[in-house]
C-alpha cells in the first residue's frame, strides 16, 4: 500500500471516531496524514466533519501533485526530469516549476546567494538525498562544490526553459517545493469554500482564517533541542509560518552535528543557528526564507529580517549550560510568547 493510501485510511479512520460525537457545532478537526516521507496535518473548523473528508482529499492531492513535480528523491519527477536533460540545451518546464525556480532564483539574489537551488551535489554527497549521511572528505566537497552556484544556471523566464552550463549541475527544491505545496492546499481548500483552516506540511504551514473559538491561529514554535513540545506560540491568521532547524536531518560526528542546510559560499552544512522560523505572507516565501537565514546565521539574518518588511523573524542560537538564546524579531513583540516550560532553557532577546 502506498503512503498516501495509508493516509486515506488513516483519514476515513478518524473519521468514525469523531464523527458522530460532533454534528452541529463548528470546531476544529485535526487530519494528521503521513505523506511525502514526512507528516502533514489538516485542521479543518467544521460542524460536520464527514465533509471534511472530500476538503481533506482536495488538499492532500495538492502535496501530491506538487512532489510529483519537484521531488529530488524519485526519478520520474519534473525536477528529476529536468536534472537529466538539462546539460545538453534548453528544457521546456513545467509552468508551475518554472514559478518555483523563479521565485527560488529571486529569493537567491535577494539572500545575496545564501538560498541556491543547485546545492544539490553538496545535499547529496552529505548523504541527504538518500545513502547514508556521512561527513565527506574536503577533497569530496571541493569536488562537488565546482557544479554549486546560480551562474551554473541558464534560466529563460519567458520561454520557461531551464539550461545548465556543464555537466554534473543539478537543482534542489527541497528548500522551498514544502512551502509551495501548503500553498496549493490551502488555495485549493479556499477555492471549496474553506474559510478557516490549518495547513501544516512538516512544519510549512499556511493558517486560513481562524478557529471557531479565537480570533487567531495559536502555533506552536518547536523546541531546536526537542526537550519540549513547543517552546513559544506565535497567533497567526491569513499568514504562513515555516521552521528549519536540524529536527530530523543531521549527521553527528566527533560531537558536532551537520545539519542538511549547506552553506552554498562554504559547501558545508551552515553554521551558527540551531532554528529559523518565518512568518510570511506565503508559505512558498516562508519556507524559502527560513532556509535561507538559516544560512545567513545570526548577524546577517537579523540584519536581512530587520531590512524585509515582508518577514519576521524567530532565531535560536546555541547557548551554554542548556540556555539557548532565542532573538525575536520586534515586529512580533505584541504576538510572541515564550512557554512557561521553556522559561529556563531559553533567554529572550528582541532585536
Ligand atoms: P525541511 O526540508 O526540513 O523543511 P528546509 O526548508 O530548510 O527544511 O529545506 C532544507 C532542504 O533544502 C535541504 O534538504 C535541501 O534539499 C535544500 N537546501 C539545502 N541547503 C540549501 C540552500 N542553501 N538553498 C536552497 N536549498 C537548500
Ligand atoms: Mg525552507
Amino acid at each position: 500500500m502506498t503512503a498516501i493510501a495509508r493516509g486515506t485510511l488513516l483519514v476515513l479512520a478518524m473519521l468514525i471516531l469523531t464523527g458522530a460525537a460532533s454534528l452541529h457545532t463548528r470546531h476544529s478537526v485535526g487530519y494528521p496524514i503521513r505523506t511525502m516521507g514526512t507528516y502533514a496535518n489538516i485542521t479543518l473548523v467544521t460542524a460536520d466533519s464527514a465533509a471534511g473528508q472530500r476538503l481533506v482529499h482536495a488538499a492532500l492531492s495538492e502535496f501530491v501533485r506538487v512532489d510529483s513535480l519537484m521531488s529530488n528523491w524519485t526519478q520520474t519527477s519534473e525536477v528529476a526530469r529536468i536534472n537529466r536533460s538539462a546539460e545538453l540545451g534548453p528544457v521546456p518546464m513545467h509552468a508551475e516549476v518554472a514559478g518555483v525556480v523563479d521565485a527560488a532564483l529571486r529569493v537567491g539574489r535577494e539572500s545575496e546567494g545564501a538560498f541556491d537551488i543547485t546545492v544539490e551535489p553538496l545535499v547529496r554527497l552529505w548523504g541527504f538525498l538518500g545513502g547514508p549521511k556521512r561527513v565527506p572528505s574536503m577533497l569530496e566537497i571541493e569536488a562537488a562544490f565546482v557544479f554549486v552556484g546560480p551562474q551554473h544556471l541558464m534560466y529563460d523566464s519567458a520561454a520557461q526553459t531551464l539550461q545548465f552550463d556543464r555537466k554534473n549541475v543539478r537543482i534542489d527544491l527541497g528548500g522551498i517545493a514544502k512551502g509551495h505545496a501548503v500553498d496549493r492546499a490551502a488555495a485549493a481548500l479556499r477555492n471549496a469554500g474553506v474559510t478557516d483552516a490549518l495547513v501544516d506540511l512538516s512544519g510549512n504551514m499556511f493558517a486560513l482564517g481562524s478557529p471557531a473559538t479565537s480570533p487567531t491561529w495559536r502555533i506552536g514554535v518547536r523546541d531546536p533541542r526537542d526537550r519540549i513540545l513547543y517552546f513559544a506560540r506565535l497567533p497567526l491568521s491569513e499568514q504562513a509560518i515555516s521552521t528549519s532547524g536540524k529536527y530530523e536531518q543531521f549527521v553527528a560526528q566527533d560531537g558536532r552535528t551537520y545539519g542538511h542546510i549547506m552553506d552554498p559560499r562554504s559547501g558545508r552544512p551552515a553554521e551558527g543557528l540551531i532554528a529559523v522560523t518565518v512568518i510570511a505572507p506565503t508559505a512558498m516565501e516562508a519556507d524559502a526564507w527560513s532556509t535561507s537565514l538559516f544560512v545567513l546565521g545570526p548577524i546577517a539574518a537579523k540584519a536581512k529580517a530587520k531590512a524585509r518588511a515582508d518577514i519576521d523573524a524567530v532565531l535560536v542560537t546555541p547557548g551554554s549550560a542548556g540556555v539557548d538564546t532565542v532573538w525575536v524579531e520586534a515586529s512580533l513583540k505584541d504576538r510572541f510568547t515564550l512557554d512557561d516550560k521553556a522559561k529556563g532553557m531559553f533567554q529572550l532577546v528582541w532585536f
